[in-house]
């Protein structure tokens, strides 16, 4: 019972109503008592402490909101200050154990593939909800799923360097330790090859880096934003992390010494799931900017954008800002850009010529980003698809223009991204170093999901259940985050089932 209302997200008082309707059910508070016990017996093996955090409540305005609740942005914006932490060692010793048993880990080549990877969510436009959380590559079937990341670090606050280091320091000391010493669990000596992975912002915060808007603006080559348009030049993954480890800015656009300096660049690998976000959000800003350029972009042309939205049944919104006139747009969720990228019909909005010429760079792209995450994908293949991709962005016009015979390309060099340079000159790159896991074993779209379920629950569920005054109520939401992921350890290692075969076995004596 403890356990489905863990998996089900079912706080104390729903379930005290239930109780009141299914007499039957065993009561709240032998519930709320077992999960006590729960906890208190996996604290021994995996402690939760509570570490200051010397951070600020600040986001970049640029930046979506990811949860809008009022209430809950309140609650965080409350809990500034303190961070929550568990031992990266306590939770290996817990884990690996059973990943023998299941024969995911062989103790004959005793070696574990460890990835780390990090997430800030924005809770409204002040504070953002950091997660720092591992997963075991070679659990490989099971990195889709929130569950099976280990959260190491939780803070609300502010996702820049002088807060992730403060904050790291103990989990970088430990994974040095890792890399360097192995860990011993039950007579074993296990080594470990380390991997990063999350969206650009956050790689570049951990790399002591600049952001991606800067002239030196990628993590793995020297290229500089002049240099884009050229399609002749390669660039593959030339920097070396233990040169910065020397001089932190040696390279251009370096000034910190990376926080993860124990992990090799080549194993800093760009999230798939963000180079489909990112060139996704280029494309249409590209378009949209095209219709205003030529004057089109009226109440009719909103209104047809808006229908067609929903025709592909996607819910789309355009709204002018006060002040500045600008005008802004929903910002659509992962699926929902994948169905603009592959449905939405252009002719709708453009020219016929014009619209087929844009279909086919949306769809050669969405063609891309599905091949990146195939992993029977050749990288060659890749390579070569990709920079022929590159070649129609960048098209350009032929003739001139207003007079007869002339074709009006496609894009500038200034038009791209940094995503699009990892695309073209990287992704193919990682392909092949990282050939035995697939890029999709590195997408970050298992731990956002679960930072973005948990601050939704936990910091609304303290509000609901009071706890015993606010004060008390603040401190504890990212405790109880951490207690929750240690009971999941907990129920999975214990085989706990979620449901019984013989119903008539559920009548549980209070
Ligand atoms: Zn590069």
């Amino acid at each position: 019972m403890v356990r489905v209302l863990d998996e089900e997200n079912i706080s104390r008082n729903p379930y005290r109503r239930l109780c009141a309707i299914e007499s039957h059910l065993p009561r709240e508070g032998a519930v709320s008592k077992e999960r006590q016990r729960i906890n208190e017996k996996m604290a021994q093996l995996i402690p939760i402490s509570i570490v200051d955090v010397n951070t600020k409540n600040q986001v970049d305005q640029s930046e979506k909101e990811d949860i809008e609740d009022e209430a809950i942005v309140q609650e965080v914006i409350d809990a500034v200050g303190k961070g929550g932490y568990r031992n990266i060692k306590n939770i290996l010793q817990y884990l690996v154990p059973d990943l023998i048993q299941k024969g995911i880990l062989n103790p004959h080549q005793p070696t574990i593939n460890l990835r780390i990877s990090g997430d800030g969510r924005n809770v409204g436009r002040k504070v953002k909800h950091v997660m720092v959380a591992v997963a075991i590559l070679d659990d490989k079937s099971t990195l889709h799923k929130p569950n099976h990341y280990h959260t190491t670090i939780l803070y609300p606050g502010c996702e820049n360097y002088d807060s992730l280091s403060n904050v790291m320091a103990p989990f970088c000391h430990d994974l040095r330790n890792l890399k360097e010493q192995g860990l011993v669990i039950n007579n074993i000596k296990w080594n470990f090859q380390l991997y990063f992975s999350s969206d650009w912002k956050f790689l570049a915060t951990c790399l002591g880096f600049n952001g991606a808007h800067s002239k030196n603006f990628c993590p793995w080559c020297t290229i500089s934003k002049s240099q884009q348009g050229d399609l002749s030049k390669e660039w593959i993954i030339s920097k070396n992390i233990n040169k910065l480890i020397e001089k932190n800015n040696y390279y251009e656009g370096h000034s910190r010494k990376p926080l993860f300096d124990m992990i090799p660049l080549n194993h800093w690998i760009p999230d798939e799931l963000h180079v489909m976000l990112r060139i996704t959000d280029r494309l249409w800003s590209l378009l949209i900017a095209e219709l205003m350029e030529q004057g089109f972009f009226n109440d009719i042309a909103r209104k047809i954008i808006i229908d067609e939205m929903k025709k592909i049944k996607i819910n789309f919104q355009f709204w002018q800002d006060q002040g500045s006139k600008a005008w802004n747009y929903t910002s659509l969720m992962g699926d929902d850009k994948l169905k603009v990228l592959q449905f939405f019909n252009l002719t709708k909005i453009l020219p016929r010529r014009r619209a087929t010429m844009i279909r086919d760079l949306w769809n050669k792209f969405y063609e891309l980003y599905i091949k990146m995450k195939d992993p029977i994908t050749k990288a060659e293949d890749f390579k070569n698809d990709a920079k022929n991709w590159l070649t129609l962005f960048l098209t350009p016009s032929e003739g001139i223009p207003n007079t007869q015979g002339f074709k009006k390309g496609l894009y500038q060099p200034d038009n791209m991204t940094p995503y699009i340079h990892v695309l073209v000159h990287h992704i193919s790159e990682f392909m092949t170093i990282h050939q035995k896991w697939g890029l999709k074993a590195f997408s970050c779209s298992g731990i956002e999901k679960k930072n973005h379920e948990q601050v939704s629950y936990f910091f609304r569920k303290t509000m609901k259940d009071g706890g015993g005054g606010k004060k008390k109520s603040q401190s504890l939401a990212i405790v109880e985050i951490l207690q929750h992921e240690n009971r999941n350890l907990f129920y999975n290692h214990n085989n706990i089932p979620l449901s019984y075969q013989n119903p008539k076995k559920i009548h549980i004596k209070t």
